[in-house]
Formats: C-alpha cells, structure tokens, sequence
C-alpha cells in the first residue's frame, strides 16, 4: 500500500514520492497541521484548492476529546474529517512532555522549542497541584488540559489509538526532552525512547495484514553522540519511515548540525520526516539536507495574528495591522493566486481583523498555506531541473 520513490536529488536535497493508501504525496512536501481533526478555519475543500497534499493531526488531542472510540465508531478519521487525502498522527509524546518541561524548569512557554505549548495558554495546570507528567519504564502518565482527569499512555496503547483513529501514518510515543535537559537526562530518555520503539514496532505487527505505516523517532538532543546513536538505532528498526523529533538545539547553527548527524545515517530510500519546522529560511535548510517532510503550526497560527506571508517583505512577512496598509487597494501579494488575493485587498483584510471578523482569519490562513504550498512546488521543480541552490540563493538573499 506504502512506496516511496526518489525521482531526482540535487546534493543532498531530495524529490520524491511517497504513495499512500490515500493518494500519493510529492516530495518535499509541507504537512498543515490539523491537531484536533481540523486545519482551524479551512474546509477540506478548501485545503484541496490551496494544493495542500497530507494534514498531521494528533493522537494525545483526539484521545483526550471526541476519544479514539467515538472517531472509530463514526467510521475513522477520514470518514469523520470528510477527508480523501493522506492522514498522520503524531503520537502526542511532544505535547505531554512539553508540559512536564515547562513545569520542571519553571518556564511557562519555551516558544522556539516547544511551540505547540502556546496553544494551550493558561489551562495547563493540575487544579490540585499533582505533577502534568510522570514518566516510567512502562510509559508516562499525565493529566488532561481539558478536565483534570488522569490518564496513561503506553507505546502499546499508542498503536491502538493509532489503528482506532485509522490516519494512513503512524507515529511511535517518543520521549521528548528539552534543550533544557542536561545531558544524563537527554541519554536515559533517548535510551527509553529506543526501548519504546521496540515495543511499538511489535504492537504494530501483531496486526499482519496492517494497511498502515509506522514512522520511528529518532531523539538525542543537540549532542552529536546521542544523535548518532539515536539515528544508528532506529535505522535499524524495520519502520516505514523515520521522524526527527526533539530539541534541535537553541540556534540555528545547532540545528543544522542535528539535521546533519542525523540525516547521513537514515536510509535513503525511506521517507524523512522532520517535526516542527516552517519559517521560509528553515524550509530550504531542512530541504538541502535530506528532509522530505515537515510540519509546523507558524503558518497558520501567524495567519491568526494578521502576520502575512509575503516574498518581497522583510523576512517574508507583514503584519496587516500595520496602519500603513489601511487604504492599501493590492491584495496581500501581487501575483498570487490565492482564494483571498483573487479577490481581496490588504484595506479589506485588515479591516476584518481590526473588526474582529471571523473571515479575516480564514482568508489570511488561505493565503499563507497556499504561500507554503506554491513554495513547495517551486523547490520540488527546482531539484528535479537541478537549480534548487539557484532557488536558494534567490529566495534567501531577499531576507
Ligand atoms: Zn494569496
């Protein structure tokens, strides 16, 4: 049901394609994020026009509400989502341990290395003060954002909720660590995070005729020796394909040290997932080293505050409120063939923001995925004509 082909490389950059159950995704591909079974504000009509390809949602969301049973029961995922396009669930491991580490090192928000946490705002706290996370061999217990109520995941029960939820990719519970975590701290939980591999691998084939695929972790933290063993060790495992998860480090020079440890021991042949990663700059510096997918909230949580994506801006965006574009009769980008910029000016969107319309988030989410999406298209052509460093140069000496 699974196959991923390399059609063209140029250096390390990599275009592909990798066949689901669900339709084929062309490589490198941008993954929206729909955490709690929605892309917020888009339809999956909408998202099918934008030219979006795969949507990643999340296993420790959806358990904690509807539940895996009530998605099963309405006929999995896809059904209940109205969604004929490739599924991914993350397992959640990032989000439960975002919390512990934001509580352990007294920090509310770790934004740049725990990003998702931000979403939650000020409901992460146990009303009676019992720690969010306690982890064990046997997996990590945690307390819901949305009741209190305890609850336990396994790497086991993970697979489980993966088969109920039904989405096309898997992913493993991972153990994940901040750049805040010494380096006795990072090695044990990557050593756990190995062992956990192991036993989701075998959950994941007690079902023998599985139409799913299971995506292995690799973790490490931002020291080369753990990344390198992390990377050797779940090479090895017999997974579809490979994740990296993780702290990637505190700069980006760190992180593209982390991508390069890890990268040169995964498989070529398999596809390469990275988790977290979307600003402009990051995307051609992930795609030059190896990575085929990635996935990141930054666009559409951007769109939500009125911050457009735009080539020609500085860092590739402006921010709508800005009274400059108060009578500004263009659309957002010149050129583009957005829903929102066929037929909106900048005056109009900022307008719906400053009124507070619910429209305004809608059309700008529109236009910054099909800003992604369209940048996509032009790496993914670009590597097979062989000038993605041509593409490169071009984009990036703009920022
Ligand atoms: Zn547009």
């Amino acid at each position: 049901m699974f196959s991923f082909e390399l059609l063209a490389q140029e250096d390390r950059a990599r275009a592909g394609e990798w066949v689901t159950p669900h339709g084929a995704i062309q490589t490198p591909s941008f993954v929206a994020v729909g955490t709690q079974g929605t892309v917020k504000s888009l339809s999956v009509e909408d998202l099918r026009e934008i030219g979006n390809q795969v949507i990643i949602t999340n296993a420790y969301h959806l358990h904690l509400q509807p539940g895996e049973d009530l998605i099963e029961k309405m006929g999995g995922l896809h059904r209940f989502m109205g969604c004929q396009g490739p599924l991914i669930t993350d397992s959640g491991g990032f989000q439960i341990f975002s919390l512990g580490a934001g509580k352990e090192h007294g920090v509310g928000k770790i934004a740049s290395i725990f990003p998702e946490e931000k979403d939650h705002g000020g409901h992460l706290r146990s009303k009676t003060g019992k720690p969010l996370v306690k982890v064990d061999e046997g997996g990590v217990d945690f307390i819901s954002y949305l009741d209190g109520s305890s609850h336990r995941f396994t790497p086991e029960g993970v697979i489980e909720i993966g088969r109920r939820l039904g989405a096309d990719i898997i992913l493993v519970l991972d153990e994940c660590t901040s750049p805040l975590h010494d380096y006795h701290y990072t090695k044990a939980a990557m050593e756990r995070t190995h062992r956990w591999a192991l036993r989701a691998l075998e959950a994941f084939h007690r079902t023998p005729d599985s139409w799913q695929a299971l995506l292995g972790i690799v973790q490490g933290g931002a020291y080369q020796d753990l990344r390198k063993e992390s990377a050797a060790f779940i090479a090895d495992q017999a997974f579809d394909g490979y994740a990296i998860g993780g702290s990637l480090g505190s700069s980006k020079e760190e992180m593209h040290q982390v991508l390069d440890w890890t990268l040169s021991l995964l498989p070529p042949a398999k596809p390469r997932h990275l988790l977290g990663i979307g600003e402009v700059g990051d995307i051609f510096e992930v795609v030059k080293r190896g990575v085929d997918l990635f996935d990141c909230v930054a666009p559409t949580r951007m769109a939500r505050t009125g911050t457009l994506l735009v080539k020609s801006a500085k860092r590739f965006r402006i921010n709508i409120l800005n009274r400059q574009f108060k009578d500004d009769a263009r659309p957002i980008e010149e050129g583009c063939r957005c829903y929102t910029c066929c037929h909106h000016s900048r005056a109009y969107i900022r307008h719906l923001f400053v009124a507070k319309e619910v429209l305004a988030i809608r059309l700008a989410t529109i236009h910054n995925l099909y800003f992604l999406e369209s940048l996509m298209g032009q790496i993914r052509a670009a590597i097979r004509e062989n000038r993605f460093a041509e593409l490169a140069r071009e984009w990036l000496c703009r920022s």
